[in-house]
């Protein structure tokens, strides 16, 4: 059986007040949780993660990570860097950063490999946009994003990695994948890991991302291949964060 895993992307909000709340808020909640949980908070609040959390059952990590080990690579930020600061995640390959930093899957690849070099579990995330779904280029698109991952690690890394599928068109948006939709999006990634390693496919989590929140958590967390939330919006308020680690 694989655990359920419950993951907050505050993307680029916060402040150090504002975290200590939102941090004390949701381990205060937390006591009757089976699922796994973490926050993965702008790089700047690593270290308050890591002041606030250690020795509670929320684990942190960070939004990215370089490809790099070290060097002349300013503004970057290294996977030794955040172990240092006791990440458990990183996520990598997030639609903003394919987007707004022209992250190829390539790149997405080497920075998951970055990522397990120094001990850290990435979330690897994948999905596609709108005009990709219509074009019915779904299976296509998250295909060649997880090939690329596929293709740089070896059966033993790949076992380590967490998936996340998140639908561009349903990130931040209010809509969400309909829990067929993101099922069926789910179990063809589980197949194309099946493919190169049976055992890695079924340990992998996969997690699904894009408008999940207190309401609609339920139901797609009890599709059989959706394994826990990538949260952005719902994870920054105490309350709506716990109920979708509840409903896990
Ligand atoms: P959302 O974001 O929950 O606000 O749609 C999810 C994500 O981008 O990880």
């Amino acid at each position: 059986m694989r655990r359920k895993l419950v993951i907050g992307n505050w993307k680029m909000n916060g402040s150090r007040t504002g975290n200590t709340v939102l941090l004390s808020g949701i381990v205060a909640g937390l006591a009757s949780a089976k699922a796994d949980c973490a926050v993965c908070a702008p790089a700047p609040y690593l270290a308050q993660c890591q002041a606030e959390l250690t020795g509670t059952p929320l684990a942190w990590g960070a939004q990215d990570v370089s490809a790099h080990a070290s060097g002349a690579y300013t503004g970057e930020v290294a996977a030794s860097m955040l172990q240092d600061f006791g990440c458990r995640y990183a996520l990598v390959g997030h639609s903003e950063r394919r987007a707004y930093h022209g992250e190829s899957n390539a790149v997405v690849a080497q920075k998951a490999q970055a990522a397990l070099a120094a001990g850290l579990i990435p979330v690897v995330c994948v999905g596609e946009t709108l005009a990709e779904r219509e074009a019915g280029q779904t299976g296509a698109v998250v295909g060649a994003q997880l090939q690329a991952v596929l293709d740089l690690l070896d059966n033993a890394a790949l076992a380590k990695i967490v998936l996340a599928y998140e639908p561009v068109w349903a990130i931040g948006t209010g809509k969400t994948a309909t829990p067929a939709m993101a099922q069926e999006v789910h179990a063809l990634l589980r197949q194309q890991v099946a493919e190169r390693s049976a055992e890695a496919a079924s340990g992998m989590q996969i997690l699904y991302g894009g408008s999940m929140k207190p309401e609609n958590a339920g139901e797609l967390l009890a599709q059989a291949d959706i394994d826990g939330g990538l949260i952005g919006g719902a994870a920054l308020k105490a309350a709506d964060f716990l109920a979708i680690i509840r409903a896990a």
